[in-house]
């Protein structure tokens, strides 16, 4: 039986530069995982990288590898959303490439290529670089880190968020959002200066965690991580992404609904998103080699205005509007999003006339600066 990735215990060779150790972050991970008796493998440059990779290739899964860069591109930017539908105007920082977690619908299974988890390691300069950004713009920013990896699956490990976290936690406007599947957080408990900061966790039905969200953390888990985030002063987030259908799957997203009920604050949530499953052209051949079993592309499909496919028009405005009426039963007050969706998706669930994408942006905040600015 083929072990299940599930933290860094599930990595199994470390591969750095020596030069790289200067970086607090590489000389972290390096020395865990010297403690943790993981095989580190030095290289020197691009090209012995890539001979190193091609050899490992042949005895280990892509996600039992970490690889520890420097990260040459754009550490932050605007999320790029889709095009034609209304976004939330979210700023992203890239900390990571890849995820210890292996989800049948994660857009990163696109990247058939690559191979690893790539930990970006010059990462020093992050709080500084969303300091001068916040300090050129008078608006509440809302800045995340899970684009293209989960946010906290190594923080244990790493720190990421721990440092920001606290290098951030004085900036007024700034909402810094760490989304996760995964609930160790225990790291997280003692963060003296806390901000504003967002621990948030992915929420589905257990049936589709057990069928599509591999390695991550049961729903019971995720909203206790969550009860315990509450507890200890961190505001919190939720997001029911992607929905996907099944026979009875709005019961099961309601049961999820009340267990949040029973164990989380209302006041402490800042927002819940909800997003129904959805994918690119070209996904579904990718994920059919990947996952030979899956069931996720069998249900029937429709071409949006951004290109990708998703269930038809009526049937995703009911799904909406069930869950959003079911969460609001509980949590009255607490702001309710829609993730990639037109404007006429918005008038049929929230009757909202939103035009532009900057229309959610300026109800977003008017709701933070009312109710959650420190
Ligand atoms: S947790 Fe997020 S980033 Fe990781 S595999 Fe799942 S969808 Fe992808």
């Amino acid at each position: 039986m083929v072990d299940i990735l599930n933290s860094f215990d599930s990595i199994k060779i470390v591969l750095y530069r020596e030069t790289d150790l200067k970086h607090s972050t590489a000389k972290i991970i390096i020395d865990k995982s010297r403690e943790r008796n993981k095989e580190i493998i030095n290289f020197f440059d691009e090209e012995d990288l890539s001979k190193k990779i091609n050899v490992l290739k042949k005895s280990y899964r892509s996600k039992e590898v970490l690889i520890l860069k420097e990260f040459m591109g754009r550490k932050f930017q605007k999320c790029p959303g889709s095009p034609k539908v209304i976004c939330c105007n979210y700023y992203l920082l890239n900390t990571c490439f890849n995820c210890i977690f292996n989800c049948t619908y994660c857009f990163l299974n696109s990247y058939l290529n690559s191979f690893g988890i790539v930990q970006f390691i010059n990462l020093d300069d992050l709080a500084d670089i969303i300091k001068s950004f916040c300090n050129e713009e008078d608006r509440i920013l809302r800045v995340g880190t899970g684009e293209f990896t989960d946010s906290l699956m190594f923080d244990e490990v790493t720190s990421i968020a721990v440092d920001l976290i606290e290098a951030t936690s004085k900036v007024k406007r700034l909402f810094l959002e760490f989304k996760t599947k995964s609930s160790k957080i225990d790291h997280l408990k003692d963060v003296k200066s806390k901000g504003n900061a967002i621990l948030a966790w992915s929420l589905n039905t257990q049936r589709n965690i057990d069928l599509y969200e591999e390695g991550t953390s049961n729903i019971y888990e995720r909203i206790d991580a969550c009860a315990k985030a509450q507890s200890w002063g961190y505001y919190t987030a939720l997001h029911f992404d992607p929905i996907i259908k099944y026979d009875n799957f709005i019961d099961e997203y309601f049961q999820v609904i009340e267990l949040m009920a029973e164990k989380l604050i209302p006041s402490k949530i800042v927002w819940i998103s909800l997003g129904c499953f959805r994918y690119s052209p070209g996904f579904k051949d990718i994920i059919k080699n990947v996952f030979i079993d899956e069931k996720l592309t069998l249900e029937e499909m429709f071409r949006g205005i951004d290109g990708k496919y998703r269930y038809i028009t009526p049937e995703r405005a009911e799904i909406y509007k069930r869950i959003k009426e079911k969460i609001q039963i509980y949590f009255p007050d607490v702001f309710i999003y829609l993730c990639m969706e037109d404007s006429d998706m918005w008038y049929r669930v929230f009757g909202k006339d939103y035009k532009i994408s900057n229309d959610l942006e300026n109800d977003l905040s008017s709701h933070l600066l009312k109710n959650f600015m420190k």
